[in-house]
């Protein structure tokens, strides 16, 4: 049998159900080329295909089309600029976090925010958040705290490659965490139990996904006992559900925080809400908000 060309290859992959854009880069992937290599393939439809490229290009088609992540097959994932390996350890960072990392660095780059203000990630995952905040502000002191010692490695992992000093810690939430922090930033699981969306994200780590009944109980927990560890004046920036913008906001406010405001994500959708912790010698804690 004559090898497979690159064409031939891409249209037995859509035939599989693959989207267009997922076969061309698991093609890539395949022959030991980076995604930005989209061009080669435009220029070598006729190109016969090695069999091991072509048999590892069958095999990542199958894996892909029984919905395993993009991310996971080729290893990495691009975030707010950054180059991030991934796998099954880890959430595969999605583009709606880049919403809480620009609020972050507007909130960083505040009057009363030192250069080097100290900053906690929590849950880290592959790092992405914390990672991202240190690359655009390298003098920051960032933190960056995982209950999974698997997650870690991964986070660790990257911040090596990018030679990034983050300290990273095994904590559940805040149980080994020291404060006080400037600012706390946190994308944590939020997705309800007995989410119709859950069976789509199978092949991600649940306990990085799920947080109870609504969804609700760690962003709550995060939420409690946040202020025990934000300098006066401090922020707690928090990532949601399309949903839970007014439920977290609710649970801000009833916590004492000021500035209660949410931020949208490119698709419009309030993602992320958060408060300042108020300045008890300042009284109403909002005078030196600029
Ligand atoms: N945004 C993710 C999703 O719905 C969930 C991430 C999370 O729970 N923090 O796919």
């Amino acid at each position: 049998m004559n090898p497979l060309t690159c064409a031939q290859a891409l249209t037995a992959a859509r035939t599989h159900g693959l989207e267009r854009l997922d076969a061309q880069l698991l093609l890539l992937h395949a022959l030991g080329k980076p995604g930005a290599d989209r061009a080669w393939l435009l220029t070598h439809d006729t190109t016969p295909l090695p069999e091991e490229a072509a048999q590892c290009f069958r095999e990542l088609s199958l894996r892909r089309a029984g919905g395993e992540p993009l991310a996971y097959l080729v290893g990495s994932k691009e975030f707010f600029g950054l180059e991030l390996q991934v796998d099954g350890r880890v959430l595969v960072p999605r583009p709606d976090t880049e919403t809480l990392v620009e609020w972050a660095l507007q909130q960083l780059a505040l009057a009363d925010m030192p250069a080097s203000a100290r900053v906690l990630d929590l849950g880290t995952g592959s790092g992405a958040i914390a990672l991202a905040l240190k690359k655009t502000r390298p003098a920051l002191d960032l933190t960056a705290v995982d209950a999974s010692s698997d997650a870690l490695a991964v986070a660790a992992a990257n911040a090596g490659q990018h030679r990034l000093p983050v300290h990273f810690l095994q904590s559940n939430w805040f149980e080994n965490v020291n404060g006080p922090f400037h600012l706390i930033v946190s994308n944590p699981p939020y997705v309800a139990d007995a989410d119709p969306h859950l069976p789509a994200l199978r092949h991600e780590p649940l306990q990085a996904l799920t947080a109870g009944k609504n969804g609700l109980d760690d962003l709550r927990r995060i939420i409690e006992q946040a202020p025990a560890y934000l300098q006066p004046q401090g922020w707690l920036l928090l990532e949601h559900g399309y949903d839970q913008a007014r439920a977290v906001c609710e649970l801000l406010k009833q916590r004492g925080f000021a500035e209660v405001q949410s931020r949208a994500d490119l698709a419009g959708t309030p993602r992320c809400s958060g408060g300042r912790w108020p300045d008890p010698a300042a009284g109403t804690g909002s005078q030196t908000a600029g």
